[in-house]
């Protein structure tokens, strides 16, 4: 009889496995981990024929290295920003996202922050729940209608936040170095980046982590924003240079900041931009819902199954890797 392969899960956060088990028991020995760091899951991934990934890594060259009979690295989530795709590539894996699952989330927690920091919502919350019932800590306040809100990558989320913006009547730019001024049905500008940050009054991020977006929001972008402007990040957080923007709200250069994503993430406790008023965060929890868990689980066990099974996977980050994939499909 032929060997199973073998399928390692280098982590998880949901408490049952059963969708996994399901998707892949027939076919594959599946190894589930709870590991952070290569050092933690490399004694178990020499022989693996696919690796499902959620945050452990990061997956570098060295790592696929070390796995030399691996076809697919599988991650659950939509950023890839942790693997290695032009080692994948040249190593003949093939690698996978899901880019879909989480969307309506993501655009809905975006909306929430932006909502949170100009109703002043978390603010006055904290102060009712400390025995101040007072509307006057919380001025200025404005009017989301009429205002501008910038959106730095126009991608599935970015158009989607750009929808629910409009329905608050308010004006829209975007700036992406790829979607085109007219390729989306919606109403919002393309901008260059310095129109943008100079004319939002609120700025969400929304590109890709990778080179060129890496601290993108440094003293120099923040110093072009409004002094009455929120920043929102709930792309990641790398995209912000962290003590540039604890320089920014030390500074008032800009009005506060709502962000999902943090670098390093977790914060630390105590770090400055825990406990300011201005600021709200939450714990990279804009892609989870009960239905959001639904497509998160299946995706990757999915594509997994498909080449364990001779099929080309859907959602493949590294197309290139069609002419040399090592599962010769
Ligand atoms: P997407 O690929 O559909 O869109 C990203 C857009 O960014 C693309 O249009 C791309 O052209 C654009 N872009 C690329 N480089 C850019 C640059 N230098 N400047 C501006 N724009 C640039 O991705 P998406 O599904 O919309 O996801 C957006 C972000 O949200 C990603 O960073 C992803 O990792 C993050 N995300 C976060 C969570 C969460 O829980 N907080 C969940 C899902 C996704």
């Amino acid at each position: 009889m032929a060997k199973k392969a073998k399928v390692v899960l280098t982590d998880y956060v949901w408490d049952s496995l059963d969708v996994e088990k399901k998707m892949l028991g027939e076919l594959a020995e599946f190894v589930a981990l709870k590991t952070k760091t290569p050092n933690e899951f490399l004694p178990h991934i020499e022989d693996c024929d696919a690796l499902l990934n959620t945050y452990a890594g990061p997956i570098t060259a060295d790592v696929m290295a070390r796995m030399p009979v691996c076809k697919i690295i599988a991650r659950y989530g939509i950023g890839v920003d942790t693997i290695d795709l032009e080692a994948a590539t040249t190593a003949g894996i093939i690698v996978t996202n899901n880019p879909t699952y989480c969307i309506e989330e993501v655009v809905e927690h975006a909306m929430a922050l932006l909502l949170a920091c100009a109703r002043k919502v978390v603010f006055y919350d904290r102060l009712v729940r400390a025995g101040n019932w007072d509307l006057t800590p919380g001025k200025p306040m404005f009017r989301l209608g009429g205002s501008t809100l910038g959106l730095i990558g126009f991608g599935h989320i970015g158009q989607q936040v750009a929808a629910r913006a409009a329905a608050f009547d308010m004006r829209v730019l975007f700036f992406d170095p790829v979607v085109q001024a007219n390729q989306s049905n919606l109403k919002a500008k393309k901008a260059d980046l310095r129109e943008l940050l100079k004319e939002s009054d609120f700025v969400s991020l929304h590109p890709p982590l990778v080179s060129e977006t890496r601290k993108m929001i440094n003293d120099e972008t923040l110093r072009q924003m409004k002094p009455t402007a929120y920043l929102v990040n709930c792309a990641r957080g790398p995209i912000v240079d962290t003590d540039a923007l604890v320089r920014a709200l030390d500074a008032r250069i800009i009005a506060g900041c709502a962000l999902d994503t943090t670098d390093p993430e977790p914060l630390p406790n105590p770090h400055p931009l825990r406990g300011r008023d201005n600021v709200v965060i939450t714990p990279h929890a804009a892609w989870y819902s009960e239905r959001a868990m639904v497509g998160l689980q299946a995706g990757a066990p999915g594509e997994v199954r498909r080449v364990l099974s001779g099929q080309w996977p859907i959602n493949v980050v590294n197309p290139r890797v069609k002419s040399n994939n090592r599962a010769g499909i």
